[in-house]
């Protein structure tokens, strides 16, 4: 409705242009010094007129002395006959040439016709405007089963990518250039009889480049890619999946060898039968119609289907099978390698200061993944630009990763001062059971400034590359969640809502000891799976408990026991260096903040040695 309302208002505009040209183009241009018709009877009688020149009701004088005059006659009658009327003899009359022109050819043709023929053009005008729109809302109803994919072809310089626009992802690259050579040269692969795989998944977090590697697969090969998000297969309409999915499978064998990349392929891939409205929903019919297309595939038809996933572990078994998807390809977070590459690529285009140091960034950046380190870049550049800058320092970068880590500053966010005391003893007591416990993760920054939601923080940073966590590791990090609650105890001995957070993220690592690791001598080495999240619509919404009501009291009693003797570790690190909490907390309420390296300093001064591992670099 909103392109109807713009047409009208154009018509409007048209009407309102015509009715102001009108009388510019029909009034012609205004001649010289008008005259009264009286006047023109008296410069006759004077016998000053030479000639008179009629044109419609306009009268073109010309006197004696070559000046011209204009003015009108009455309509509807001759000029002869208004003369005589005001007493102008024949006389008079016989020196002047009068001489009758037709109104000159378009305008009088314009003048004439233009008042009945507007309204006409007008209405057509009109007309065809909004049959338009129903002809663009018919194509719409008529193509909404054709697939709506987007289609990048190998011309297009602009959008190409290749593996070098990928940093990191060695193995995944390796795996991939598998896929290319078939892309490449097909012929040599049938030759000797090898099957091609037609499926592969790419399985990764989020923002680890999956969706960048397909691209750069079909922009290494030189092939088409058809590009195509799993929702958008599913519409309001029934059947419409199935057949888009028909269609983009058409469009891709027309033009092979080319991908064919379904991105979050979760989205329909999830275990079938799953649904809550019967087994047959369009999600359902859609996923049938891909597995079909995939076995459907000649061997001589050079399509790659490429999907990608960030939650491999709910996809339906028929999606993996042989001859489907059985190429997976895992792409890891970057490793501190990667992570320097990831910020010279997106480092790329912005003109950086001497001083900046990506190797620095990307230590200082475990746990990123690419798609966070190019935001981190951006935010860099952005706030070098906000300060008029031309170069981006290093400081912008290190400002930035907090900024992408937890959210923006919010120093509007004011503490009362009982506040702030309160916060900085919980901050305190984290860094502080942190700093002693050599399992734990270094502490990186301590602060009380809010961010994000968070009021205060604690950032410490998983020392590189680590792969395998012990017990050990686990139940450190459980009491160093504990200890903001434990020092508010210890100090104040009185509890706020702000260790909540921490409450919860406590309990789930205690949780995990139990049911997942194995790391409970009570429970022993048993995995029990547990529903960890419930999704609409998914398989866990319908699952059940696989242990006994016996086991889940157990299991209750474990965690509760991991956590209490964590606490307990907490309170007896705070109560002994009580000092060291002081001292860390005096610095928070004056400062706000505590960098590493004055924190590992102030540590040291009370004999805590809090630096170790990758963050002593
Ligand atoms: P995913 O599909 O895995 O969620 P994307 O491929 O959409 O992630 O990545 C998001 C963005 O992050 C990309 O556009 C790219 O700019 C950046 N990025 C992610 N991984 C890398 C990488 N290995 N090298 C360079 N840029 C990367
Ligand atoms: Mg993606
Ligand atoms: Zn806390």
């Amino acid at each position: 409705m909103k392109l109807f309302s713009r047409n009208i208002a154009i018509a409007i505009l048209v009407l309102l242009l015509i009715a102001t040209l009108y009388p510019v183009v029909t009034g012609q241009l205004q001649p010289k010094e008008t005259f009264a018709l009286s006047d023109v009877v008296s410069e006759i009688r004077t016998g000053n007129v030479t000639s008179i020149m009629i044109s419609g009701d306009d009268l073109a004088i010309r006197l004696k002395d070559g000046s011209e005059r204009a003015s009108k006659k009455e309509s509807e009658a001759g000029l002869t006959e208004t003369l005589k009327n005001y007493g102008v003899t024949d006389a008079m009359l016989e020196s002047i040439a009068i001489t009758v022109e037709g109104p000159s050819g378009f305008l009088f043709w314009a003048g004439a016709v233009l008042p009945f023929l507007l309204p006409f053009v007008l209405v057509i005008f009109f007309f065809w405007l909004i049959s338009r729109q129903v002809k663009q809302a018919n194509v719409q109803a008529f193509t909404f089963g054709k697939s709506r994919a987007r289609v990048i072809s190998p011309d297009s310089k602009k959008n190409r990518i290749t593996f070098g626009d990928v940093a990191g992802a060695d193995e995944a690259k390796q795996e991939l250039s598998e896929i290319v050579d078939f892309l490449k040269s097909p012929k040599k692969f049938h030759a000797i009889g090898a099957r091609i795989p037609k499926g592969v998944l790419l399985m990764g977090a989020p923002g680890t480049g999956k969706t960048l590697l397909a691209r750069a697969v079909a922009g290494e090969a030189g092939v088409p890619f058809f590009h195509m998000s799993a929702s958008e297969f599913v519409e309001m309409f029934v059947g419409v999946g199935a057949s888009r999915v028909r269609d983009l499978f058409k469009m891709a064998k027309r033009s092979a060898p080319a991908i064919i990349f379904i991105d979050e392929i979760d989205a329909i891939g999830r275990h079938r039968g799953a649904g809550l409205g019967g087994g047959h929903d369009e999600r359902e019919q859609t996923l049938n119609q891909i597995l079909v297309e995939l076995d459907g595939f000649e061997p001589h038809e050079s399509v790659i289907v490429m999907a990608a996933t960030n939650r491999p572990d709910v996809l339906d078994p028929a999606l993996l099978r042989p001859g489907r998807f059985d190429r997976r390809v895992v792409i890891d977070l970057p490793d501190l390698k990667a992570r320097e590459a990831i910020l010279a690529i997106h480092g790329r285009g912005k003109p950086m200061s001497e001083k900046a140091d990506l190797h620095e960034i990307a230590q200082r950046t475990p746990g990123f993944s690419g798609a966070d380190l190019q935001n981190l870049m951006n935010e860099g550049a952005i706030l070098a630009a906000r300060e008029n800058r031309k170069l981006i320092e290093q400081n912008d970068l290190l400002v930035s990763i907090e900024k992408v880590m937890l959210g923006p500053e919010r120093k509007s966010h004011i503490l009362s001062p009982e506040e702030k005391k309160i916060s900085a003893y919980h901050e305190a007591g984290h860094a502080l059971v942190a700093a002693t416990l050599p399992e734990a993760d270094p502490v990186h920054k301590v602060s009380i400034v809010s961010r994000g939601r968070a009021a205060g923080y604690t950032l410490k940073l998983p020392v590189e590359d680590r792969h395998l966590y012990s017990k050990k590791h686990f139940l450190a990090e459980l009491a160093v969640a504990l200890g903001g609650y434990a020092s508010e105890e210890v100090v104040f001995n009185e509890l706020t809502t702000g260790a909540s957070n921490d409450l919860k993220t406590a309990t789930a690592i205690a949780r995990d000891l139990v049911t997942r690791y194995g790391m409970s001598e009570k429970i022993g080495p048993v995995s029990l799976d547990e529903p960890h999240e419930m999704v609409f619509l998914g398989r866990e919404l319908g699952m059940e408990r696989t242990y006994s009501e016996k086991m889940a009291e157990a299991v209750d009693s474990e965690v509760a026991r991991f956590m209490k003797n964590a606490y307990q570790t907490a309170l007896d690190i705070l109560k002994e260096k009580r000092e060291a909490l002081e001292a860390i907390a005096k610095h928070l309420i004056e400062k706000e903040t505590i960098e590493r390296e004055e924190f590992a300093k102030l540590m040291g001064s009370f004999g805590i040695q809090a630096t170790r591992g990758a963050s002593a670099a």
